[in-house]
C-alpha cells in the first residue's frame, strides 16, 4: 500500500511537470473537474506558429471550452502532418475548415408537465460536417447540454464517422431537458414536441440523429413516432437506435459497448500477446454503454469490478455476477432507479465515489463509460500507480488534458473513443442500411459486420500510427486524412 502511494506521488509530481511543459510550450489546456464538465483555463501564450488559428478559436468561443479542449487535442494530434512537404498547407487549411460547423440549428422546446405546467427548454443540432455523408451523431438531453458542449460531440462525430468507412458525416444534437424524475407521460411529450421542431431539417439523404446520454431507445421511439405523424413518411431510416419492431437493427442497443470489448480485446490480443480473461476491469457509467460493456467482459471471462453513476460507485472486488448484471439491467432499462437503491448485489456500494477515485480498487483494464473529463490527472495517475494496462474509451473524451497526458507518458494502451466507441455509430449506419433496403439483418450477421467493422478501425489506427507511433495518433490521423482527402475531391478545399 506504502509503494502504491508512493509511485502515485512520483506520478503527480510526473503530471505537473509534463502541465509546465505543455503550457511553455503553448499546448496546455489546463482542465478540471466541475460536475463532468470541464473549465479550461485557455491559454494565449506561445501556440506553434502552424497552430496559430487556436488563438483566434479561444477568443471567439471562450465560453464554449470542452469544444476548445476537442479542437485542440485534435490539432496537436494531427500537427506533424502540417509538415508534410507536398501535402501540408492543404492538411492544414482542411482543418481549419472543419472547425466551424456547416450548419447550427437552435430552437425552443415547449411542453407541459403533468400538472398542465407548460415549460420550455433549449434544443439544438450541430450539423458539423457533410463531407462523407449524412450528418450523423446522437441526440443528448441532459441539463448540462448547450452549444459548446454539443459543438465538441459533432466535431468528434466527424472523424469517428469517418473511421467506421461508412457514407457519414459528423454532427450531434440535443436539449437541456432532464430526464431523471419526469413521467414518462411528460418524457414522450417532450419527446414529441423536440421532434416537431427537428422535423424539418432530418432527412434520410441529410441529417440522421440517434440516442446518446438520456435518449436510449424509447425516446428514439418516440420521436419516430412523431416523425411519422408529421411527414406521413415511414419506413425511413431518418433516426437511428430504434427498437427491432418500428425498423431497427439487431445488437444496436449492444453495438456500442460490444464494440469497446471488441477493440479492447484486439489490441490486447495484438500488442500484449495476452486476454481479457481473469483481467480485472473497472467500468464507469451504468447506462446503455457500460450496461452492453460490462455484459461482453463477462461474456469473454473478465472480471468487472466496478459500475457507477452520477452519484456513486458499485465494486465488485470478485467481479459482476451475471445476476448483478440482470438486477442492474432490470434497475436501469425498466425501474429508472439509482445505483444507491440496488438491493441483494454483490457488489458494495460506495456513495460520492467513482472508480477513478478510489484508492483501493485494483484495476487491470479501464473502461470510462459515462461522460466527459471523468478522469483527470489524478484520476489517470492513480491508475497508473494501480498498473493499469490499458484504458478503452467507451464515453466520447472522458479523459482531461491533462489525464491524457499522463497516459501518453505511460507504456499503457491508450485507444480513444473515436476509435474505440465508433461501433454504436457504425451500426447506426447499418440500420440505415436496412431501412433503405426494406430488409432485416439476422443478429449472427449483424455481429459479423461489427467485429469487421471494429477490426477494420483498429487496423487503420494501427497502420497510420506506423512504426513508432501510438495507436492514439494513429486514430486521430486516419480519421482526419479521410475526410481531408473527401474534401479537396469535393472541390471544397483546395
Ligand atoms: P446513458 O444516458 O445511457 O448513461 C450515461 C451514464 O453515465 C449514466 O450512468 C449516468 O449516470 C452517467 N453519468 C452521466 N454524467 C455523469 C457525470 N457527470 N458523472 C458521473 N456519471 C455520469 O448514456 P450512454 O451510455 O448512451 O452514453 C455514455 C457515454 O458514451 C457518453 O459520453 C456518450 O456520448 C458516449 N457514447 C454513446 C453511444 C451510444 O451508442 N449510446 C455511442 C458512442 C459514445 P446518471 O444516471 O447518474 O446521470
Amino acid at each position: 500500500m506504502k509503494a502504491r502511494r508512493g509511485a502515485h506521488k512520483i506520478i503527480s509530481l510526473i503530471i505537473t511537470f509534463i502541465s509546465l511543459y505543455r503550457n511553455s510550450i503553448g499546448g496546455a489546456h489546463g482542465t478540471t473537474m466541475n460536475g463532468g464538465q470541464t473549465n479550461m483555463k485557455s491559454t494565449t501564450t506561445t501556440t506553434p506558429a502552424n497552430l496559430d488559428f487556436l488563438n483566434d478559436l479561444r477568443s471567439k468561443y471562450p465560453h464554449q471550452p470542452v469544444f476548445l479542449q476537442a479542437v485542440e487535442e485534435m490539432a496537436y494530434a494531427v500537427e506533424p502532418l502540417f509538415h508534410d512537404p507536398i501535402n501540408g498547407d492543404f492538411y492544414r487549411k482542411a482543418f481549419l475548415y472543419l472547425t466551424e460547423p456547416e450548419r447550427m440549428i437552435s430552437f425552443h422546446v415547449p411542453w407541459m408537465d403533468d400538472k398542465g405546467v407548460q415549460h420550455v427548454n433549449r434544443g439544438w443540432r450541430i450539423e458539423f460536417s457533410s463531407a462523407l455523408g449524412p450528418y450523423k451523431g446522437g441526440l443528448r438531453f441532459h441539463p448540462t447540454v448547450n452549444d459548446g458542449i454539443l459543438k465538441f460531440l459533432g466535431f468528434e462525430q466527424i472523424f469517428k464517422n469517418a473511421l467506421t468507412g461508412l457514407p457519414l458525416g459528423g454532427g450531434k444534437g440535443g436539449a437541456d431537458f432532464d430526464p431523471k424524475g419526469k413521467s414518462e407521460a411528460e418524457i414522450r411529450r417532450f419527446c414529441e414536441s423536440f421532434m416537431t421542431q427537428l422535423c424539418r431539417y432530418v432527412d434520410a439523404a441529410t441529417d440522421v440523429p440517434a440516442g446518446d446520454i438520456g435518449v436510449g431507445g424509447k425516446e428514439v421511439g418516440y420521436m419516430y413516432g412523431q416523425y411519422k405523424l408529421l411527414s406521413n413518411k415511414h419506413g425511413e431510416g431518418v433516426l437511428t437506435g430504434k427498437s427491432k419492431l418500428i425498423g431497427g437493427l439487431e445488437l444496436r442497443p449492444e453495438a456500442t459497448g460490444f464494440g469497446l470489448v471488441y477493440m479492447a480485446k484486439l489490441a490486447v490480443e495484438d500488442k500484449m500477446k495476452s486476454t481479457l480473461k481473469e483481467s480485472r476491469c473497472a467500468v464507469s457509467g451504468s447506462g446503455n454503454v457500460a450496461q452492453y460493456t460490462c455484459r461482453m467482459l463477462i461474456n469473454l471471462g473478465a472480471k468487472v469490478v466496478s459500475i457507477s453513476d452520477s452519484n456513486g460507485c458499485l465494486v465488485f472486488e470478485d467481479g459482476m455476477s451475471n445476476d448483478d448484471w440482470e438486477r442492474i439491467i432490470q434497475a436501469k432499462q425498466v425501474e429508472r432507479l439509482r445505483l444507491g437503491a440496488l438491493e441483494n448485489m454483490s457488489g458494495v456500494y460506495h456513495p460520492g465515489g467513482s472508480p477513478w477515485t478510489l484508492p483501493d480498487l485494483m484495476v487491470d483494464f479501464a473502461f470510462p463509460c459515462a461522460t466527459q473529463n471523468e478522469i483527470d490527472g489524478n484520476g489517470a495517475s492513480l491508475l497508473i500507480s494501480k498498473g493499469v494496462k490499458g484504458v478503452f474509451e467507451g464515453a466520447n473524451l472522458p479523459v482531461t488534458a491533462e489525464g491524457q497526458d499522463v497516459f501518453r507518458a505511460s507504456p499503457i494502451l491508450y485507444i480513444p473513443g473515436k476509435a474505440a466507441n465508433a461501433g454504436g455509430v457504425g451500426l447506426s449506419g447499418l440500420e440505415m442500411s436496412q431501412n433503405a433496403g426494406r430488409t432485416y439483418w439476422k443478429r449472427e450477421t449483424v455481429d459479423i459486420m461489427l467485429k469487421e467493422m471494429m477490426a477494420g478501425v483498429y487496423q487503420q489506427m494501427k497502420a497510420a500510427a506506423g512504426e513508432d507511433g501510438s495507436l492514439e495518433q494513429g486514430c486521430n490521423r486516419a480519421g482526419f486524412l479521410k475526410v481531408a482527402h473527401a474534401l479537396k475531391e469535393l472541390g471544397w478545399v483546395y
